[in-house]
């Protein structure tokens, strides 16, 4: 199955009518636009003229065949294929310290060989990862630009191929849709670009029958670490909620109380960023398998 980046959203909703159906462990290959939904095609398109009705579309949305409400859905992330070139901005008022940029620059960076060409003398190895994938979520619509407990634009460089995402299934099909490629990106996307470029992304998708309010989702998995994702408006309120609900999942599979929860979270729990830039803030809470298969829990009671 090929989904076409012709079929794009620009919020998330349980309103959307699914452009695709899929079935639980089907190979699904799924076309992305970037961020700018293409507009930018030069160094003379500066981001300003791309107009806000343009920025951050995500393909889809796709039904998966049995995901019902109460679900999780678990998205194989196989494949991240990316164009041969991607786009930068930088603007006055755009990003962390966008009140020090003096005017607006586009800049194109080619990709040869797997490697970024930042400039003459700086290539940089590429690491593909989706910045916004998300589920409708449980309420009303969310542009795709903004991040919540329905996953959307989490911006969570770990994101890559190889790696598992469970996303909370809201609505009947989950109505899964992605989007927003960075060629790469480091924890923080300070500037308010990745390398942003076009991509195909391959996955599968498995439903996981009524675990959505067991564990705390948005979440990623990859061979050496569990993830746990938060989004909310200030980091300090992310990283305070990201805990509390880490805390709390640990108590339940690890079976821990909380103070040893919050020991082992204190010793083995990495709290990193995610982004800074978005309309919510996001970090992601890092917890080693080696640990958790020691206290019982592994990945295949997922
Ligand atoms: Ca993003
Ligand atoms: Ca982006």
């Amino acid at each position: 199955m090929r989904v076409s980046r012709e079929n794009r959203i620009y919020q998330m909703s349980g309103q959307n009518p699914a452009v695709a159906t899929v079935k639980p462990g089907e190979l699904v290959v799924v076309e992305t636009h970037d961020c700018f939904t293409g507009a930018i095609k030069g160094e003379e398109d500066l981001f300003s003229l791309v107009g806000w009705e343009n920025i951050n579309p995500a393909t889809g949305p796709i039904a998966v065949e049995g995901a019902e409400v109460g679900d999780v859905l678990e998205v194989a992330i196989e494949k991240i294929e990316v164009a041969e070139r991607g786009v930068m901005t930088t603007a006055p008022g755009l990003g962390i310290i966008g009140d020090e940029v003096k005017e607006e620059r586009t800049t194109i960076i080619p990709i040869e060989e797997g490697q970024a060409v930042f400039s003459d003398r700086l290539r940089l190895p590429i690491r593909p990862m989706i910045g916004v994938i998300g589920t409708a979520p449980a309420q009303g619509e969310v542009p795709c630009g903004t991040p919540g407990p329905h996953g959307g634009n989490m911006d969570c460089k770990e994101i890559v191929a190889g790696t598992r995402v469970y996303l909370p299934v809201n609505h009947p099909g989950a109505l899964l849709a992605l989007g927003d490629l960075h060629a790469l990106m480091a924890d923080g996307e300070v500037s308010v670009t990745g390398l942003e470029i076009p991509g195909e992304v391959t996955l599968r998708t498995r439903v996981l029958k009524g675990r959505r309010d067991a564990l705390p989702l948005p979440m990623v998995s990859n061979e050496e670490k569990l993830m746990i994702i938060h989004s909310e408006e200030t980091l300090d309120e992310a990283v305070k909620k990201g805990v509390a609900k880490t805390v709390k999942f640990l108590q339940e599979v690890c079976s821990l109380d909380l103070d040893a929860a919050l020991r082992l979270l204190s010793l083995v729990g990495e709290v990193r960023i995610c982004q800074v830039v978005d309309p919510l803030m996001t970090i992601r809470i890092e917890l080693p398998w080696s640990v958790l298969n020691a206290l019982g829990f592994s990945a295949a009671d997922l």
